[in-house]
């Protein structure tokens, strides 16, 4: 049994932006189960929905700060999670990297190093939680300074920095570095320098003892010029202590045999009922009711990497087939007024969804035929996980997590049923477009799709196997 320290800064359900908040909320449930004792450490935003007790545990002071750290617990669990306390960073309104208008916060970096140096005073166990970690699992730049601060303590617990997206790096000037009062010796290039600036992310590359991504395939990616943002040269470097480990999902609150947020509930013996959720996915987005046409869906930031500027020019050629198209989505306003316009000139076909909303996730999830992430690059990738368990086939790009969780449908996949989705290589729209062609073609032999559906839906995408995969790790930490 290990003693976890597990330090990211958002979770589901208190507060979620992306992937991050899914996998701080369930890793550490699968990783108590299997016996480890683990706790989360997170910032205690204004933001937050609490529906467990929550109480003050203890006070410190660091950087002429005085600090409070609260207990909670992850909701029907006994996880615990400490929360840094200091509204004067946290307590306003907005999401942990941004204001209520979406700006980013202007003094972020100030905010995730007075949360880092407290994870180091839980960790080092000079807090009165009076609880000693081994292991301080640290998440994305928010927590990069982490390693960093602990590899200049003469006794320490071992780290390991987890990358669930590459291209969020907590870049900052110098002068911010010098005001941040952080100790000199980090500042080269084997610690927090990054070209004359200061990178959070490298801090936890350079420094941990070990790295991790959440998908084999991007954990290469990463050491190449194309993924790898300036920092591919390190990870290669670093390539023995690299590897990847692919997300798992929630499967009580993913669960198709149970959603109580789709209309109709099925699995895939009773595939049929499927359909009910199919038309009030096309009643509530205000598509002519079909039972036959093919409805794709996309839930999405709505941001570059995603890859929705080829669905865009990919949806200019795809209004001549018969298909609906229904988004979900927000972010980039170029990117939501360019849609929202292809749906006034294609009301019939196309309907766009401008927010935030995980209820109607869920009915997009359940009603749709096809589910598309034409990523640029996944580190993992939730979506398409969740849409093979409710048996909604997803079209990918060949990249990260996308080409590590799908298996396209080809001759030989079919035969041996293990055909979920539909993979394509070129970030182009045209490929998308082909891609997106040879679905609506296997769309129309309804008994191959009935395969395919009942392939993806008993696929194993339980937490289970990639929680003892982190445990072989941390034992060898
Ligand atoms: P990323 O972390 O890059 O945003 P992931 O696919 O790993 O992408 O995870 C995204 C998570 O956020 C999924 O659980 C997805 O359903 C959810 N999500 C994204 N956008 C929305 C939205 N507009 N409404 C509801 N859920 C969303």
């Amino acid at each position: 049994m290990k003693k976890i320290l597990f330090v990211s800064s958002e979770v589901h359900p208190l507060i979620k932006t992306g992937g991050l908040a899914d996998v701080a909320g369930s890793l550490p449930l699968s990783l108590a189960e299997l016996g480890q004792d683990i706790r989360i450490f997170m910032p205690n935003y204004g933001a937050i929905k609490y529906t467990q007790d929550v109480h003050k545990k203890c006070t410190l002071q660091i950087d002429n700060r005085t600090v409070h750290i609260l207990e909670t617990r992850l909701p029907d669990s006994e996880v615990l999670v400490w929360l840094l306390d200091y509204p004067g960073f946290f307590g306003d309104k907005g999401n942990p990297y941004t204001d209520e208008y979406g700006h980013p916060w202007i003094n972020s970096a100030e905010r995730f190093t007075l949360f880092s140096r407290i994870a180091v005073e839980i960790a080092q166990n000079r807090t009165e939680l009076d609880w000693q970690a081994d292991i301080v699992h640290c998440n994305d730049w928010q927590s990069g300074l982490v390693p960093a601060l602990l590899s200049i303590e003469p006794t320490r617990p071992a780290t390991l920095f987890t990358i669930h997206n590459m291209a969020y790096q907590g870049i900052f000037s110098q002068e911010t570095f010098q005001q941040l009062n952080l100790p000199g010796e980090l500042w080269n290039h084997h610690a927090l320098e990054f070209y004359g600036s200061m990178s959070f992310i490298k801090g936890g590359i350079a420094c941990a003892d070990h790295i991790t991504t959440v998908s084999p395939t991007y954990a290469l990616e990463i050491q190449t010029p194309e993924y790898g943002y300036g920092l591919d040269g390190l990870l290669f470097h670093r390539h023995n202590e690299l590897n990847g480990i692919i997300n798992g999902i929630d499967l009580e609150q993913w669960n198709p045999e149970k959603d109580p947020r789709i209309p109709q509930t099925y699995s895939a013996g009773r595939l049929g009922k499927k359909s009910v959720n199919k038309a009030a996915l096309q009643q509530h987005f205000s598509l002519p009711e079909d039972a036959d046409i093919p409805v794709i869906g996309l839930i999405s930031r709505l941001v570059d990497q995603k890859g929705i500027n080829l669905v865009i020019e990919c949806l200019e050629s795809l209004v001549d087939y018969p298909m609906q198209f229904v988004l979900l989505g927000s972010g980039n306003k170029e990117l939501e007024h360019s849609l929202t316009n292809l749906s006034y000139l294609h009301p019939e076909q196309i309907s766009i969804k401008i927010g935030y909303d995980e209820d109607l996730a869920h009915l997009i999830e359940s009603g749709s035929d096809l589910f598309l992430m034409p990523s640029l690059f996944e580190p993992c990738g939730l979506n398409q996980l969740y849409s093979q368990r409710y048996g909604t086939l997803p079209i990918v790009r060949n990249t990260g997590g996308l080409a590590d969780s799908v298996v396209d449908t080809i001759a030989e996949t079919v035969a041996d049923k293990t055909a979920t989705g539909f993979v394509f290589q070129e970030a182009t729209a045209g490929a998308l477009l082909e891609t997106v062609k040879r679905a609506l073609l296997v769309y129309d032999n309804s008994k191959m799709w009935r395969q395919l559906q009942k392939n993806a839906m008993k696929k194993d995408f339980s937490w289970q196997k990639s929680a003892k995969e982190y445990i072989e790790l941390y034992n060898t930490l």
